[in-house]
């Protein structure tokens, strides 16, 4: 919690700042739209905040609510992919969607969602991002994968920590919270599903998730 203070505090130090300098008259009018489109990214990086944490609080309270429907994979990830779409062209980022229909037992779109999400984030212009499911018997797998900046080795193993960043600032230029992949790591542990990483530096990343006998 005391790391989720301090996550807290940072944007709402900003925006308490910014605005008081604009209360106090001491921002000149043309530096308005400036100081206020601060606060407003600066809010919006609390509301990703507070949504992640809530999200992970759940996932901590406990499992037992979760309803055990089956869940059609392949048709989640067409869902998460329709929200994404519009951020991946921003970042002219490729989203492609491969694989068949495959059911497991109450897999969470924010799994889906924050694997993809990071696959467009440290990606580059004119990069791809491709989300696969597969069956074959009892057993289930997912895999995104990018051709994005890739994850330096010394920092693989610690990157589903909580608030762990390869790179603070840019993680929160695009918008990081360094609380995707551990609500991944949680969610996948729920499942019983077995988490893989492989990343290349300046190459791309490929994270699969092993759901074994639902
Ligand atoms: P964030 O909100 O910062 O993206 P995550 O928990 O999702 O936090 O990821 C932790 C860190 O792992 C990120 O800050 C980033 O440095 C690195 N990372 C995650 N996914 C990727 C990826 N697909 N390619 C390169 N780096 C990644």
């Amino acid at each position: 919690s005391a790391n989720v203070s301090h996550e807290l505090k940072t944007p709402l130090s900003s925006i308490s700042g910014f605005a008081e300098l604009m209360k106090e008259g001491l921002v000149p009018p043309e530096k308005i739209p400036e100081f206020s489109g601060d606060i407003y990214k600066e809010s919006l990086r609390l509301i990703g905040l507070v949504n992640d944490i809530i999200q992970l609080s759940r996932l901590d309270e406990n499992s037992t609510q979760f309803q055990r429907a089956p869940v059609d994979l392949y048709d989640l990830g067409e869902a998460v992919i329709e929200r994404l779409e519009s951020v991946a062209a921003k970042q002219s980022v490729a989203l492609h969607l491969t694989g068949e229909h495959a059911e497991i037992l109450q897999l969470l779109k924010e799994m889906i969602y924050n694997l993809l999400d990071n696959a467009i984030k440290y990606n580059v212009p004119n990069g791809s991002a491709t989300l696969s499911i597969h069956e074959s018997g009892e057993h289930v797998i997912l895999t995104v994968s990018d051709t994005g900046i890739g994850i330096p080795y010394a920092h693989q193993p610690r990157v589903f920590e909580r608030f762990y960043r390869v790179d603070k600032s840019h993680s929160k230029e695009v918008g990081g919270t360094g609380l995707g992949l551990s609500i991944v790591k949680h969610a996948a542990a729920m499942h019983k599903a077995r988490l893989e990483l492989w990343s290349e530096p300046d190459a791309g990343t490929k994270i699969t998730v092993h759901f074994d006998g639902q």
